[in-house]
């Protein structure tokens, strides 16, 4: 057996000197032919490895490089250094894998983010990144913890999906026929009855119609996996592949829906605060830093800590879209022009930098906004009596705009085919979708949470590719 160690995260809050321990891991920083700071991912604390003067061959030691990978056994000692009660006094050092220090792209001083990403398969060794991908870890733990303890059903909704008519997205296109000579129908049209599926496929957007099918028998289900939007939107927000969380409860109105998803954005910022407490400590430092080079009014008010307390503690502000529009409209930002896209009337979709101004200028806390247009949003939400709104709620969030997506779901059919009919939406084809509401529909509703929105919001990372491993955007598909 190789791996009989004990993890530095352990060592260094349990380790009790005298005892005899092997460690393995990465080399950060190798002081004075002396001093190994050795990192195993487990935590952003490195174990201090001594390899005592003359103890060793110059021949080893000369191996013990910036990222070289080694196995060290000894003993812990009390340490004199500063920053650590306890360090590895090394019996035995053993090079698991050299590191060409010449050529070893993260030498060990600050590299910018954007550097990091050309490096993306390298950079979970810095701090930065081993932060947030322990705590992206713990939230996606947490997602399943929240809903477990609820009796929610986690249901594994399909990533290839046939039907072109959620409305969510650009979609992706999934064929096995020849880009140079697919086969076609007589008008020249690809025919797509000779494809894999016998018809066309797709990447989905959102599990939301399978999920609202499984609720129709479980009551209350969830999905977490990856979706895929086309659209060419190159901004700090949208990935085109991303991780998206999706609850469908029947028995829920709008109201429910809102209490559900402000509870569990709450739990999981408290799960992260209770949990990663460490790592938050240090991107709350390394996002004060970064701020210092900004203006001032360009600074966060609240530092990460502080900001994920508040919210974590404070109920989020509820407000109509109608209510919205009037609140924007008649702000001095808008008066004074100050906004791209001006606020004029009632209708209109707001702009991301609308959705900001609410929360970020005027409530400064998260805003549910409830009850938009009917005309821009999607077919399956349910109708108000108003005839001109319908029951959606999205959830807005200092520093991230739209983290959530959802509404009260049509469940009576004929309102939802005259729906459908006047969005031109074919209904053989949602024929399936249309049968939860035949055979014993009930009031439900549901919600889409984007989790690296989510992962950025506790983080503090100001951009999408940075909390996700490999970032899928425009013109950009590496590792
Ligand atoms: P936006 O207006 O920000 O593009 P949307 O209205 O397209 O969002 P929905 O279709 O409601 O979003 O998707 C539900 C949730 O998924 C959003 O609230 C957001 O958190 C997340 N999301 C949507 N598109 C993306 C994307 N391209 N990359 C990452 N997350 C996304
Ligand atoms: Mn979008």
């Amino acid at each position: 057996m190789f791996n009989k160690r004990t993890k530095i995260k352990m060592l260094l809050s349990s380790g009790k000197e005298g005892e005899q321990v092997t460690v393995m891991g990465w080399v950060r920083t190798f002081r004075n032919n002396q001093f190994i700071a050795l990192n195993d991912g487990s935590t952003n604390h490195n174990l201090q490895v001594v390899a005592a003067l003359g103890a060793f061959d110059e021949a080893l030691l000369k191996r013990i490089t910036t990222g070289a990978s080694i196995r060290a056994s000894g003993l812990l000692v009390a340490s004199l250094g500063k920053g650590q009660s306890i360090e590895l006094k090394a019996g035995s050092i053993e090079i698991l894998g050299d590191s060409d220090a010449e050529k070893y792209p993260l030498q060990p001083k600050k590299h910018s983010l954007e550097f990091l990403r050309e490096i993306a398969h390298l950079r979970f060794r810095t701090n930065t990144f081993g932060s947030v991908f322990r705590i992206r870890h713990s939230l996606a733990f947490a997602v399943h913890k929240f809903f477990h303890e609820k009796g929610f059903v986690y249901l594994h909704t399909p990533i290839i999906t046939s039907s072109d008519a959620e409305g969510a997205g650009e979609m992706f296109r999934v064929t096995t026929l020849s880009p140079d000579a697919p086969p076609r129908n007589e008008d020249g049209s690809i025919n797509f009855k000779e494809d894999f599926f016998g018809k066309s496929a797709n990447l989905t957007v959102s599990g939301q119609l399978e999920g609202e099918l499984g609720a129709m028998a479980f009551s209350e289900v969830y999905t977490f996996g990856p979706t895929f939007r086309a659209e060419n939107s190159n901004t700090t927000r949208h990935l085109a592949e991303f991780w998206m969380i999706e609850p469908e409860m029947a028995f829920h109105d709008l109201e429910d829906n809102m209490l559900l998803a402000e509870e569990f954005i709450r739990y999981l910022i408290g799960f992260v605060m209770d949990n990663n407490r460490e790592d938050l400590d240090f991107l709350a430092q390394r996002l004060a830093e970064e701020e210092k080079s900004l203006p001032q009014d360009k600074r966060s008010e609240l530092g990460l800590i502080e900001k994920l307390e508040f919210v974590r503690n404070n109920e989020f502000q509820r407000l109509t879209y109608t209510e919205a529009i009037d609140i924007l409209r008649e702000s001095n930002h808008n008066k004074k022009k100050k906004f791209q896209y001006p606020v004029e009337g009632w209708g209109v979709d707001l702009q991301s930098e609308h959705e900001r101004y609410l929360v970020e200028k005027h409530f400064k806390k998260p805003v549910i906004l409830t009850n938009y247009p009917k005309e821009i949003k999607a077919f399956y939400m349910r109708q108000n009596d108003d005839g001109k709104t319908v029951a959606a709620m999205d959830i807005l969030a200092p520093g991230i705009g739209e983290i959530v997506g959802g509404s009260q779901r049509e469940e009576r059919l004929d309102r939802l085919e005259t729906r459908m009919r006047e969005m031109h939406i074919p209904a053989e084809e949602l024929s399936w979708y249309l049968d939860t509401r035949r055979f014993g529909t009930v009031p439900h509703a549901g919600f889409g949470l984007g989790f690296e929105r989510m992962v950025q919001f506790v983080t503090g990372m100001t951009n999408i590719r940075d909390v996700i491993a490999f970032a899928r955007t425009p013109k950009n598909c590496e590792f």
